[in-house]
């Protein structure tokens, strides 16, 4: 593995955990983050949660575990090429959606809706409580204890009135600076692959067909090289071939404008980083090609109408969920029920971001079907 770079984030210069402790034995502090983040009990919940499709609709689908991996895989592979810090864009992109609720978008803008009046939900900033208070398996502390820059990689967005309340994480918000490479890169591999992984469920759940596919730019040119190369290739492996190399470009593409960026820049140091504009960057034409997938994404699969009408299902539960643990918070099994917080209704928005799809679906059956107890 080559030497990294000054920009990338290292032992010399990380601002470290907030409880001190003994330096790990034989890996690096990121190595511990991305150790602590995979035994983490959200980690594992993401197995059972919704990226697009609800989990028990089909074995194939993506996760937000399968997801996470293919995340940290593609974040990997473009650190080792710029030189920067491989261990913590793993352990960002792994630790980067704990916070979702189950039944993905729909579930967070519902239980966003439920906590408007009490300080509202982010699921940014949801993985964030995970990761610094709602895991608790340690003795010394509570969360996970994290580096410093695996904490501000996990807090991608964040509204100006939250960070002003978070210290040190939030500080880049108020002075509008940026986080480090590693930070940046993790939020654009997670946009390749969410966008690639879309189109491949959308195709093999029928909602999405290759002939709608054929009229969005980056996906008809990759297919034409493939089925020009392959006169006689079939329909499953088409779609793999054409989802993969898409997948090489806005990697290769990625990595040589951000080369090109941090060579111009030439930054020495994290201060350099933080000051710059954004240096991990596609370039502009690939930008525009993303920013048409994602649209024809947003039409003709996220807001399809078999996915819309999951998505109203999903709204009502978490709804419904919310206001009889709110209005009977002894509902919920005992450890929600510590004064430890004396916000209810943030206690309940930690209970239902928690559940997994299925979880939920039956904590729903049990509170509200008659004929189960
Ligand atoms: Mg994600």
């Amino acid at each position: 593995m080559p030497d990294p770079a000054p920009y990338a984030i290292g032992p010399r210069n990380t601002r470290g955990r907030a409880q001190r402790e003994a330096p790990p034995v034989g890996r690096s502090e990121f190595q511990r983050d991305r150790d602590r983040i995979i035994h983490s009990t959200a980690f594992r919940r993401l197995e059972y949660k919704t990226q697009v499709f609800v989990n028990h609709e089909g074995d194939l689908f993506r996760t937000r575990l399968t997801h996470s991996l293919e995340v940290a895989q593609i974040a990997r592979s473009v650190a080792r090429n710029l030189r920067l810090n491989e261990d913590l864009v793993e352990a960002i992109s792994l630790a980067h959606d704990l916070g979702h609720t189950p039944f993905g978008h729909a579930g967070q803008d519902a239980l966003h809706a439920c906590m408007k009046t009490h300080g509202g939900f982010e699921h940014n900033l949801q993985s964030l409580r995970v990761v610094d208070l709602l895991e608790q398996r340690y003795a010394a502390f509570d969360g996970l204890n994290l580096c410093f820059e695996t904490r501000e990689g996990i807090l991608k967005h964040c509204a100006l009135k939250n960070a002003r309340l978070l210290g040190d994480v939030g500080e880049r918000f108020v002075k509008r600076q940026r986080p480090s490479l590693e930070a940046q890169l993790a939020n654009l591999a997670d946009e390749i692959a969410y966008n690639n992984h879309d189109v491949d469920d959308g195709l093999r759940s029928g909602l999405l067909t290759l002939e709608q596919l054929s009229r969005v730019r980056i996906f008809a040119r990759h297919m034409q090289t493939v089925r020009r190369e392959h006169p006689k290739i079939d329909a499953r492996r088409l779609v793999h071939e054409t989802v993969r190399r898409m997948i090489s470009t806005l990697v290769v593409d990625l990595t040589s404008q951000s080369a090109k960026h941090i060579k111009a820049q030439a930054p020495r140091s994290i201060a350099d980083v933080r000051a710059a504009p954004a240096l991990i960057t596609f370039s502009a034409a690939i930008k525009r090609e993303q920013l048409e997938l994602k649209r024809f994404l947003r039409v003709n699969l996220y807001q399809h109408h078999q996915v819309a009408r999951m998505t109203n299902k999903a709204r009502r539960i978490v709804r419904d969920l919310f206001q009889a643990f709110l209005n009977e918070p002894q509902l919920m099994p005992p450890q929600y029920h510590a004064p430890a917080s004396t916000d209810t209704a943030r206690t309940v928005a930690d209970y239902i971001a928690g559940m997994t799809d299925r979880y939920a679906i039956r904590e729903y059956r049990r509170l509200f079907a008659v004929d189960e107890i």
